[in-house]
C-alpha cells in the first residue's frame, strides 16, 4: 500500500494498467470492463501489456488533456477508475451521436 506521502508525482501512476486493455485492431485504449471496442466494435481479445496501456494514456492525455483534470481531482474522491469511467462513456456518447 502507497501511503500519500510517497505516492508517485506523476498522475499517471495513480491509475491502475489492470483498469484498462488496448483494442488490437485500432489501439484504441478501453476500460478492461468493455467486452466490445469504443471505438471500433472490436469483440475479441484486447492487448492487456501494462506498458502499452501507458503509452496510450499518454497518447490520449495528448489529445484530451481534460482527463488529466479528472486525475487531478481524484484525490477528492476514491473512484479515479470511476472518474475515468464516466469520462469514457461520455466520449462513447459523443462518438454515437453524429450530430456533435
Ligand atoms: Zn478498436
Amino acid at each position: 500500500m502507497i501511503s500519500p506521502r510517497n505516492a508517485p508525482s506523476d498522475p499517471l501512476a495513480q491509475l491502475s494498467a489492470d483498469a484498462f486493455h488496448v483494442c488490437p485492431l485500432c489501439e484504441s485504449l478501453n476500460l478492461a470492463e468493455n467486452q466490445e471496442c469504443f471505438v471500433c466494435g472490436w469483440q475479441g481479445q484486447f492487448d492487456d501489456d501494462p506498458y502499452l496501456i501507458e503509452e496510450r494514456l499518454y497518447d490520449l492525455l495528448a489529445e484530451c488533456p481534460e482527463v488529466l483534470g479528472l486525475i487531478g481531482r481524484a484525490g477528492r474522491r476514491p473512484t479515479l477508475v470511476g472518474r475515468v469511467r464516466d469520462w469514457f462513456a461520455g466520449l462513447f456518447r459523443r462518438r454515437l451521436d453524429l450530430r456533435a
